[in-house]
């Protein structure tokens, strides 16, 4: 078996739960983060006596990583040097919240080698700051972005959302130009969605909130418009960037590549395996320390259910799918063609601009 490149650590502690958000996290209990961090430890100790790994990429997701103090993440990402071979590392993403970044932490990630801040600004208008429940607001955000740039970070993606209650059209589009001024390397935008088990979902379904599909598409066309224009590439559906900047573990995430997952509620993929660990810090950390296996559901994967992935993922990617790949669809892909949705160029296929509006609905006729 080849040696695994990617690596992904769930850190579930977030210090306030956002109203929206479908991820596995829970309320920040400082008396846990120690036994947690350790636990994380021997986890990454079970996986690396068990697989080979290579390293290339390691993504600190979550939750919120930076909500863990210096100490533990010093702990924590010392630990991973000591364990890993990183000689082949190309990066190593953290994501963070503005508000949970300071001088000293910046330093200290860049010293432990984290050399990607993914920083969670949402939106910078402030009444739509609370709409979401974060706990920063405007002046925070680009206090962190300014921190992280003199802590000597020369990639950090802004992530931003759009399709946001009362959201207009002008705030976005101030919130695209505030953003671009900053000169962010990356750029995530992501339309809301009303997920099950979160409080905007049950808003929803009471009729407080509504999603706009209409308004979702303008949002999406202006963002395509305006970071383009700004020399940022659209490498991905949600995803933009300026050359060299593509976050190379979502690539390889989107390209189908296996990962191995370290954490409560971390997916691994592996060959034809897939498996999850349990969605619950403590009864992860209980077993992960007993020296039992945190994994919860596990699957086999099929060749069929590989390809409908490797479909959907890759058409969100600028490069689109080898022909080859489509074979099969024939009809389905004459059809998408003439409704203007899908293209071909060098033998790959492509969405459209109009088809990126409709990613989704393009990769249900591929089913
Ligand atoms: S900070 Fe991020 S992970 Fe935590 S609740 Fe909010 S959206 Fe979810």
């Amino acid at each position: 078996m080849n040696p695994i490149r990617h690596i992904y650590v769930h850190i579930p502690f977030c210090a306030r739960i956002c109203p929206y958000c479908a991820f596995y996290k829970d309320l920040l209990d400082r008396s846990q983060t120690w036994r947690f961090s350790e636990a994380l430890l021997r986890d990454l100790d079970q996986e690396c006596a068990t697989f080979a790994l290579s390293t290339e990429t390691i993504y600190f997701g979550g939750g919120t990583p930076t909500a863990l103090t210096t100490s533990q993440l010093e702990f924590l990402l010392g630990g991973f040097h000591r364990r890993l071979d990183l000689s082949s590392l190309a990066e190593c993403t953290i994501e963070a919240n503005p508000g949970s970044v300071s001088a000293r932490k910046a330093a200290l990630l860049r010293k432990l080698g984290v050399t990607r801040v993914s920083l969670g600004v949402q939106s910078w208008n402030d009444e739509l700051l609370k709409v979401l429940g974060r706990e920063h607001n405007s002046h925070q955000a680009e206090e962190s972005f300014h921190i992280l740039r003199t802590a000597g970070f020369a990639n950090i993606s802004v992530d931003l959302m759009f399709g946001l209650p009362g959201q207009t059209i002008e705030q976005w589009k101030f919130t695209l130009e505030k953003t671009i001024a900053l000169q962010p390397d990356h750029i995530s935008a992501y339309c809301l969605t009303y997920e099950e088990d979160t409080e905007f979902f049950m808003r929803h379904a009471r009729g407080e909130l509504r999603q706009d599909t209409d308004a979702d598409a303008a949002f999406f066309e202006m963002a395509m418009s305006v970071l383009e224009e700004a020399g940022y590439e659209q490498y991905e559906i949600s995803n933009y960037a300026h050359p060299g900047f593509a976050s190379v573990h979502n690539r390889a995430y989107w390209l189908g590549k296996d990962f191995l997952g370290i954490g409560p509620s971390a997916f691994s993929t592996i060959g034809m395996q897939r498996w999850q660990n349990v969605c619950d810090y403590r009864s992860y950390a209980d077993r992960v320390l007993c020296g039992q296996s945190p994994r919860g559901f596990s699957e086999n994967l099929t060749n069929e259910m590989k390809r409908s992935e490797r479909i959907a993922l890759s058409l969100r990617m600028r490069e689109g799918i080898a022909g080859s790949e489509l074979k099969h669809f024939g009809r389905e892909t004459e059809e998408l063609i003439s409704l203007g949705l899908l293209r071909k160029s060098n033998g790959n296929f492509l969405l459209t601009r109009k088809g990126r509006n409709l990613a989704d609905s393009v990769a249900e006729a591929f089913l």
